[in-house]
């Protein structure tokens, strides 16, 4: 199983994601480490009901009365990100932006080429002896590699 380890960075990829309305939203990774007197305050509605953020909590460390982590995926137009993570940062809560990243596992690779037909980023590529090439300076963290490949071995590493 592919580590997941968390890699604390403000070099963070993101995800383009056209809906049908053509508006560009992206997605953001972050650890937000809650003091204990900000405990209560409401991130998730603050950030839908005033960014148009979705948030998806991936892991929740709060106990009561002590300081708290929460790992949130959140998705919304760049702007209204960026103004959110401020907005965060303004109650003492510390925000820390997780780097993505996708990784193959070539002991499971077949090389059959399927992740290469939903790669619309253009990172992946047969070689001259039909072996998978991963080009990540063009990789989106799009993710759709990932469920397309038979063998499972493809990962995302955060
Ligand atoms: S996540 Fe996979 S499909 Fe998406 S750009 Fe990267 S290599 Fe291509
Ligand atoms: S779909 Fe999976 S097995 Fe096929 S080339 Fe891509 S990573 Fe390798």
């Amino acid at each position: 199983m592919t580590s997941k380890k968390q890699k604390k960075s403000k070099d963070v990829q993101v995800v383009n994601i056209t809906t049908n309305d053509s508006v560009t939203r992206t997605k953001k990774r972050v650890v937000l480490d809650f003091p204990p007197n900000v405990l209560q305050t409401p991130i998730t509605y603050i950030l839908a009901k005033e960014y148009d953020i979705a948030s998806n909590i991936l892991r929740a460390e709060i106990a009561p009365e002590e300081s708290g982590k929460l790992v949130i995926e959140m998705t919304g137009l760049p702007e209204k990100l960026d103004e959110a993570i401020e907005r965060i940062k303004g109650y003492g809560i510390e925000v820390t932006e997780i780097a993505r990243k996708v990784i193959f596992n070539m002991d499971k690779c077949t090389h059959c080429g399927v992740c290469i037909s939903v790669c619309l980023a253009g990172a992946l590529k047969l070689d001259k002896d039909f072996h998978l090439q991963f080009i990540e300076p063009k990789c989106t963290v799009c993710e759709m590699c990932v469920p397309a490949c038979p063998v499972d071995a493809v990962n995302i590493d955060i």
